[in-house]
Formats: C-alpha cells, structure tokens, sequence
C-alpha cells in the first residue's frame, strides 16, 4: 500500500484524537501507538493496532514515515521532540509560545543531524491562529492584530495545573472579554492589556492533606502560564469536577483591524468554535503529518512551523485538482 505511515508517540487525549483523525483520511495508516506505560494498560478505540513500549521505538524507524508526538509540552515533548527527532519525521503541538525559539532549535539540531524533518507547534493556537496573525500584518501592514481564545478550556494550562503538587484534578478555563471584542469590531483599535483581553479561571480537585493557599499561590504566579493573568482558583470535590467539567469545548478569534488608502478600515477576522479542543487540534497534526512526508521525501531537512509549510502540502488532492476546484 502507498498509503502514509503514521504511528502516534504518546497516548493521551491528543493520541486519541490523531486516531480518530486517521480514520476520516484514507491516504493514511496507523501502525501503531507508542506509550510509557505498559502496553497492555492502554486502551485504543481500534483495538486492532498494536500498542508498542517507548522504550523500544528506535526499532521502529524504517516502519513509520511519520511519527505524530502526543506528549505534554510543559515536560514530555522538550524531552521527547529532540530525542524522536533523530530517528523520525516528526510533528507536534507544542504551544509554550515563550519556548518556541529554544524548542524550535533543539528540533532543528537533532533533525538535520539526522536528515529528517521535525515540525512544531501544529494546531490551532499555535498553528491555525498564528496563520492568520501572519496574514493579517502582511496584508494591512497598518493595524493591530488581536487574539481572543474562549471561551474554552485550555488544554496546555489545565496540564500544567495537573502538575502543581497537590493537585488531584483540574481544568483551566480562558474567557474573552466581551467589552473588549465589541470594540475590536468597530475598527477602534484599543491598546487592550494581556489583562483586558480575558481572564482565567480554574477549577481544582486538591489531593488528599493538599494545602488550598499554597496550590492557589502556586498555580497564580506560574511564568508564562498564570502570572500575567487574572485567574480564579475554584476548589471542587471529585464528584462535581466529573459532571460539570469534562467535555473539553474551546475556540477563539484572530482580528486583523487594519487601514488602507486614505484612512479606509479594514477588518480580517478568523474564528473557531470547537465543539473539542483535541479532536480539532489532532486533524490538524494530521493534515500537517501529510505534508511533513512530502517534504521529507524532497530531503527538504529540519524543523519546520506552519509558516514554512505552503497551503496545498496539508490537501491530499493534486495541485491541479485544488486549481480546478478550490482556486
Ligand atoms: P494528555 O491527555 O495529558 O496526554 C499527555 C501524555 O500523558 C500522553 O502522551 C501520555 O503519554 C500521558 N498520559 C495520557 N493519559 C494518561 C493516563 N491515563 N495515565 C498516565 N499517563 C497518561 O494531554 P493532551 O490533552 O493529549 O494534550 C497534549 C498537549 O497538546 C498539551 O500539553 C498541549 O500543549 C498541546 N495542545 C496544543 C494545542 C495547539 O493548538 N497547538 C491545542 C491543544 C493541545 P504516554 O502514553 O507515554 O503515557
């Protein structure tokens, strides 16, 4: 079979998504699903795909195209990228945005050193949104570019909240400011602070004999995550947290309010609105594992971001047939 290769490092609601997302595109296989922990212990939606150890994924190399990495970015993929890096052609979501240019090179080390191609920050923020940030500014270059995320739960804040200790269960919600989207609309081009723009809230489940003041403390002040934030830290009991909190929606609007000529506005604006974060953010590594292959096998080496990647790579249809059907 022609089909593309692709095997999944890392078993979480992401893994569960790019297997979902796999099934809806018939140019690609799943081989197989690599996991920390004890094969036998992890449970696909496909029972019929193997599940392999991580410790054993060298041996996989010549077996897999593309390698789909579902890990954490808070810890597993600054660990796993570059490593994976070195034996496949790789594609992940990390979304530190703060630790992209750091990530970004560790990446593109290990991948050229190993003729490969390693793709980051794949999804919808970053990835789709940072797109249209990109062409919002190229387009009018005169204007502010705005980002509005909710409301939603955030995946990447609710997995760093998990790992604050004392922490049994937790979710982290992100809200827009309504005041503040209004006026973005209307062309005033507010100087909205990090602040003014959304708040954040978490719900928490504390471990047993956990401290509330020091979990609180702890999760408000994290760099890059909460410290720029209001944030809202609600304690729940375990019971609570399972009815009312576990479907995972989010979304957002990139706003591109710009002028032209003689002070003529002009407004660009992208939005989503997911009914699950992680499904969406998987068909999106999906559609990128696409075109990390063709790059790879046009030797076209190292890491690589949505910026680099032109648009028709992501679309199993020709070039002639998206001129014909979607010029
Ligand atoms: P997750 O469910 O916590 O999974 C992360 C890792 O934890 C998995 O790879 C898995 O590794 C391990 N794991 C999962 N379930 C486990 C369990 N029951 N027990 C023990 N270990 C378990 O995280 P996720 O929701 O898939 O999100 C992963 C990352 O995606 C987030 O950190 C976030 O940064 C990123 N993300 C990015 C975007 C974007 O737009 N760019 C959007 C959403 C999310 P093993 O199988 O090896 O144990």
């Amino acid at each position: 079979s022609h089909r593309i290769r692709v095997a999944i490092a890392g078993y979480g609601n992401l893994g569960r998504g790019v297997e979902a997302a796999l099934a809806q595109n018939p140019d690609m296989r799943l081989v197989g699903v690599f996991s920390r922990r004890e094969p036998s212990s992890v449970k696909l939606l496909d029972s019929s795909t193997p599940v392999y150890a991580m410790a054993d994924i060298e041996q996989y190399q010549d077996d897999v195209d593309v390698m789909i990495l579902c890990g954490g970015s808070k810890s597993d993929l600054p660990e796993q990228g570059p490593y994976l890096a070195k034996f496949f052609n790789t594609v992940d979501s990390f979304d530190t945005h703060a630790k992209v240019p750091e990530y970004y090179e560790a990446l593109d080390q290990s991948a050229r050193d190993a003729g490969r191609v390693a793709m980051l920050s794949v999804g919808w923020d970053p990835g789709l949104f940072s797109l249209n940030r990109l062409y919002g500014e190229a387009i009018l270059p005169e204007g502010e570019t705005y980002t509005f995320w909710g409301k939603g739960l955030s995946q990447g804040h609710s997995d760093a909240v998990r790992r604050v200790p004392g922490v049994q269960s937790a979710v982290q919600y992100t809200l827009p400011s309504e005041n503040a989207m209004a006026r973005v609309r209307a062309g005033e081009q507010p100087e909205l602070s990090t602040r003014e723009k959304h708040t954040r809230e978490c719900f928490v489940v504390l471990a047993e004999g956990a401290d509330a003041d020091v979990v609180r403390e702890s999760i408000v002040s994290m760099p890059d995550y909460f410290a720029d934030y209001d944030t809202v830290v609600n304690f729940i009991d375990q019971e609570t947290f399972k009815t009312e909190h576990s479907s995972m929606p989010h979304g957002g609007f990139v706003i591109r309010s710009g002028n032209t000529g003689v002070n003529t506005k002009q407004t660009i604006e992208y939005s989503l609105a997911l009914g699950s974060n992680p499904e969406f953010t998987s068909s999106v590594l999906v559609a990128y594992a696409r075109a990390v292959h063709r790059l790879a096998r046009l030797n076209d080496i190292g890491a690589k971001t949505v910026f680099d990647i032109a648009p028709g790579l992501l679309s199993p249809k020709s070039p002639a047939q998206l001129r014909k059907e979607l010029l």
